[in-house]
C-alpha cells in the first residue's frame, strides 16, 4: 500500500517520507521511534527533575501580563502549585492567553523546570486540564526521526493508520518460540512499539523486535559459515618481496600485533582453503597497512583486489593514501576509486580498466560490486569499518564466478564470546597493541561554561597549525532545540573565532561528492575547524587533527564517544579530547568520566552499560556497530545470547529450514532486508 493512500499524505508530504526511504505503509511500521515523550504524573516543585519535562498542578495567581520587547510578546504570570510554591511563567509570541486563561481552576503544566536563584522558571510551559492530563498518564508518545519540513505530528497521525492498515498477523515466528519466550505476537510487537500502552510493554515489543532482528543475522551467518567452510583456495599467492620491501620503507616499524595479524594473512593467502578473516582492533590500531599489504600481495601475484568502504568519504581517503604510497615507494599497483558519485563518463572508463585488469586495486563503497563491474582475475575483497561483507554481495560476486578472500576489519571492540556470534563464519584476529608512538589523549570533561574557555583553546591550537574537529548530534535546526546542530553551529562559530580560522561544515544531508570535497579539503589543512555530525566517526584518518569537541556528549553512547575520540590522536603530536556537556547530573558527568579511565573500548562499553541499567532503552544508542535497527549488540548482549541458542536449536532441527516448523522463517530469511548488507551511507 503506497503510503499516498495514507489519509493526510498527498504528494508533497509523500515526497519528504521518500527522503526516509519511506514509500509503502509497510514500510512505515517498520520505521520505529527514536524516542518516546513521556507523561508522568504531576509532582512537587521540589521533587522536580530539572532537565526532563515535568508536570506540575497549580492556579494562576494575579496578573497575567504582557509586554513587547523588540517585535517579541512575552506574557507572564505566577502560578501557586498545589504544594504551595510558586512558578513563574513566560510564553512568548502567545499573547492571546491573556483572555484564554481563567484565574480560579487548576491546570496542569508541563515543560521544563528552570531554577533561577530562588525562582523556580517554566518557559512555554504546555498546558493541560487535569481531567485531560489524567487520561494521558502515562502514555508514551512516539518520537520519530523525521526529515525537515515533516512533523512528528504528521508522522504519529500517518502512522496510526498504517498500523491499522498493514496486515501484520503473518508472524514468521513460530508459537513454540514465542510461547517459550513470553514474546509478543508480530502484530502487537508492532503496535506496542509505535503506541505502547505502557513502559512495561514497549520493553516487551523491543525486546521481541531485537530477537528477530538477531535471530535472522545469526542465522544468516551460520548460512554463510555452512557455505564458506574449507572452500578450496581458487586463488593461491605465494610470499612476494613486494610486501617486504614496503614493510622496509616505511616511515614506522609494525607493531608486535600487526606483524603477528600479517603473518596470519599471509598463511590464509597462501593456504589450501579460502580466506575469511576478520580483523578486529580498535580505532588508531592500524588496520590499513594490514590491509594494504593483503592488496599488495594479491597485485603481485598477478590478482585483482578490491577495499569497499561503508562511506564515500572514507573511500576517498583510503584511494588518496593508496596513490601517495604507490608514488612514495614506487609500488607496482594501479589503484582506481570507484563510488555512487563518480561521474559516469569517468565510471565508463574505469569500468573498463577492471575489466581488461589494468587497474589492479578497486576502492569504493559497494558501488564495486554493482551488475555494471567486470572484474578480470579478483582474488581478495577487504571491508573497511562497520559494514559486513554480506552473503548476497558474496553471491552477487559469486554469481560473477568467484569465490574470493574476504578480510573484514573492525574497531569495535566485542569480547570473544559475541565476536563469535556475530562473526561465526570467520576466524578473527585482534590488534591488540597501539603503534608505540603515540601520546595519550587528553581528555576533559566540562559544561557548557567552560565554552569560552574552549574556543580559545581551539584558537591557540589552531595557531600552531593544528586542526579541530566539533561534532553536533543534529545536522539542522529540527523541532527541539535541545540539541547543538551543524548547521546553526557553523554560522555562531564563524562570528566567534577571527577570520583567519577557516571553518567548514560537514553532514550526512550532503551531497556525497561536497562531502569528498569538504573532507579532502580538510586532510589538505585548507580549512582549520569542521563541524560534523558523526559523520566522521568511522575511519577517518588525519594526524594533523589535535582537538576533538563533542557537544552535547550527554546524549551519546561511550562507545561512539570512543570512536570519536579515536578522530585525534593519530599522529606524534599531543592531542586533546573535550567532552561538552549540557547536563549537570553528577550520574551523567560519571559516566562521561569513565571516558578518562580508559582506552579499551570494550571496557568502556560495558562500564557505561553498569551505570545505567538495562531499563535505560531509548534515547542513547551505545553503537552504530553492525547497523542493527535496533539491537544493540552491548545493550542487548542478553538478547544476542538467547537468539543465539535458539539459532542452535533451529538449526540442529532443521537446517534447510524446509520442515513445516520452520519453513516460514526460512521463507522469511529469503526475502529478509538484512541489515548486514545494508551499506546506506551515514
Ligand atoms: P585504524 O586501525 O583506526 O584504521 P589506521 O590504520 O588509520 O588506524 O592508522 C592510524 C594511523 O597510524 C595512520 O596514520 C597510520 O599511518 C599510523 N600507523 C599505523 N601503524 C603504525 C605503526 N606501527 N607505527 C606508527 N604509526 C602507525
Ligand atoms: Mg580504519
Amino acid at each position: 500500500m503506497h503510503i499516498t493512500a495514507l489519509k493526510g499524505i498527498g504528494e508533497k508530504t509523500a515526497e519528504l517520507f521518500y527522503k526516509l526511504h519511506i514509500t509503502t505503509a509497510e514500510e512505515l511500521v517498520h520505521y520505529y521511534p527514536r524516542d518516546y515523550e513521556y507523561f508522568s504524573a504531576p509532582v512537587s516543585l521540589n521533587e522536580a527533575d530539572t532537565e526532563l519535562p515535568v508536570a506540575v498542578t497549580g492556579r494562576i495567581r494575579g496578573n497575567v501580563a504582557t509586554r513587547h520587547i523588540r517585535g517579541l510578546s512575552i506574557t507572564s504570570f505566577e502560578v501557586i502549585c498545589s504544594d504551595g510554591m510558586t512558578l513563574h511563567m513566560t510564553y512568548f509570541n502567545m499573547p492571546y492567553l491573556k483572555n484564554s486563561l481563567k484565574r480560579d481552576i487548576e491546570y496542569v503544566f508541563r515543560g521544563i523546570l528552570q531554577v533561577k536563584g530562588s525562582r523556580y522558571v517554566m518557559e512555554q510551559a504546555k498546558m493541560y486540564k487535569p481531567e485531560e492530563y489524567g487520561r494521558m498518564i502515562d502514555r508514551m508518545l512516539p518520537r520519530y526521526p523525521t526529515t525537515k519540513g515533516l512533523s512528528n505530528h504528521t508522522f504519529v497521525k500517518a502512522m496510526k493508520q498504517a498500523v491499522e492498515a498493514v496486515t501484520l498477523t503473518e508472524d514468521y515466528l513460530p508459537e513454540t518460540i514465542r510461547d517459550a519466550n513470553h514474546f509478543y505476537t508480530l502484530e502487537q510487537a508492532v503496535h506496542q512499539m509505535h503506541f505502547p500502552d505502557s513502559r512495561e510493554s514497549l520493553i516487551k515489543a523491543r525486546e521481541r523486535l531485537v530477537f528477530d532482528e538477531f535471530l535472522l543475522f545469526i542465522l544468516m551467518v551460520r548460512r554463510m559459515k555452512d557455505a564458506n567452510q574449507g572452500i578450496a583456495n581458487e586463488y593461491p599467492m605465494i610470499e612476494v618481496a613486494e610486501t617486504t620491501r614496503l614493510l622496509e620503507s616505511l616511515p614506522y616499524k609494525l607493531t608486535g600485533a600487526q606483524n603477528r595479524v600479517w603473518k596470519e594473512i599471509q598463511e590464509d593467502l597462501i593456504s589450501e582453503r579460502t580466506m575469511n578473516r576478520l580483523i578486529q582492533g580498535d580505532v588508531g590500531s592500524g588496520k590499513t597497512i594490514l590491509a594494504f599489504l593483503a592488496l599488495l600481495m594479491c597485485v603481485a601475484n598477478g590478482y585483482q583486489g578490491a577495499m569497499m568502504a561503508p562511506t564515500e568519504v572514507l573511500a576517498a581517503q583510503h584511494y588518496e593514501t593508496l596513490i601517495q604510497m604507490q608514488k612514495q615507494y614506487n609500488l607496482p599497483i594501479h589503484p582506481v576509486l570507484l563510488t555512487g558519485s563518480t561521474p559516469a563518463k569517468e565510471k565508463r572508463a574505469i569500468y573498463a580498466q577492471i575489466e581488461s585488469g589494468e587497474a589492479n586495486v578497486i576502492l569504493g563503497t559497494h558501488a564495486l560490486i554493482q551488475d555494471k563491474v567486470v572484474y578480470h582475475r579478483l582474488a581478495l575483497v577487504i571491508t573497511d569499518e562497520q559494514h559486513r561483507f554480506g552473503v548476497r554481495q558474496r553471491e552477487s560476486l559469486a554469481q560473477k564466478g568467484n569465490t574470493v578472500h574476504v578480510l573484514v576489519m573492525s574497531a569495535t571492540p566485542i569480547p570473544r564470546t559475541l565476536a563469535i556470534i556475530l562473526y561465526g563464519d570467520l576466524h578473527i584476529s585482534v590488534l591488540d597493541e597501539l603503534p608505540a608512538n603515540r601520546l595519550p589523549i587528553k581528555n576533559c570533561v566540562v559544561d557548557t561554561s567552560y565554552r569560552e574557555t574552549a574556543y580559545r583553546f581551539i584558537e591557540k591550537e589552531v595557531s600552531e597549525g593544528r586542526q579541530v574537529y566539533i561534532i553536533c548530534p543534529m545536522v539542522e535546526e529540527g523541532e527541539t532545540d535541545e540539541l547543538e546542530n551543524v548547521v546553526s553551529y557553523t554560522a555562531k562559530l564563524k562570528g566567534i573565532l577571527p577570520p583567519s580560522i577557516q571553518i567548514a561544515s560537514l553532514h550526512g544531508k550532503m551531497k556525497p561528492a561536497e562531502k569528498n570535497r569538504i573532507m579532502e579539503a580538510y586532510a589538505a589543512h585548507e580549512i582549520d575547524v569542521l563541524v560534523s555530525t558523526t559523520v566522521i566517526e568511522v575511519g577517518i584518518n588525519v594526524p594533523n587533527a589535535t582537538v576533538m569537541m563533542i557537544e552535547n556528549a550527554e546524549r551519546f553512547g561511550l562507545a561512539q564517544l570512543h570512536q570519536l575520540r579515536g578522530r585525534v590522536g593519530r599522529g606524534t603530536a599531543q592531542s586533546y579530547c573535550i567532552f561538552m556537556s549540557k547536563s549537570k547530573k553528577p550520574d551523567t558527568i560519571a559516566r562521561l568520566k569513565i571516558l578518562n579511565e580508559s582506552n579499551d573500548g570494550f571496557y568502556i562499553a560495558s562500564q557505561d552499560l553498569k551505570l545505567r541499567g538495562p531499563g535505560d532503552l531509548f534515547g542513547i544508542r551505545q553503537s552504530g556497530a553492525l547497523c542493527f535497527t535496533l539491537g544493540d549488540i552491548y545493550q542487548d548482549a542478553n538478547i544476542l545470547q538467547n537468539a543465539s541458542e535458539w539459532a542452535e536449536r533451529i538449526l540442529s532441527q532443521d537446517a534447510a529450514l524446509k520442515g513445516e516448523q520452520y519453513a516460514s522463517i526460512g521463507k522469511y530469511l529469503e526475502h529478509a532486508f538484512i541489515n548486514e548488507v545494508d551499506f546506506r551511507t551515514i
